[in-house]
């Protein structure tokens, strides 16, 4: 079967912006346009965003990858071949 192909299917603005929208944590069916998540289809809030990715998708411009403090180095395979 021919499934796997990528569809994009763009809302219309009006649309995306009536249609009220189930959010993927708590469920609670909201108004994208007045979610503050930046993933405002998928959450109805920053909160769910967060609470659901640990992370927020807004956060993460300006977040960098921190220098580890603690020198945990990763298990070193052992006996591993070339
Ligand atoms: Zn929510």
């Amino acid at each position: 079967m021919g499934d796997t192909e990528l569809r994009a299917t763009p809302l219309p603005v009006n649309m995306e912006l009536t249609k009220l929208f189930r959010c993927a944590r708590c469920g609670i069916s909201y108004s994208p346009s007045k979610s503050t998540s930046s993933l405002r289809l998928t959450y109805c809030s920053f909160f769910c965003e967060l609470g659901d990715l640990g992370f927020s998708m807004s956060g993460l411009e300006h977040m960098q990858l921190r220098p580890r403090q603690d020198s945990v180095e990763p298990p070193s395979p052992v006996g591993a071949r070339d």
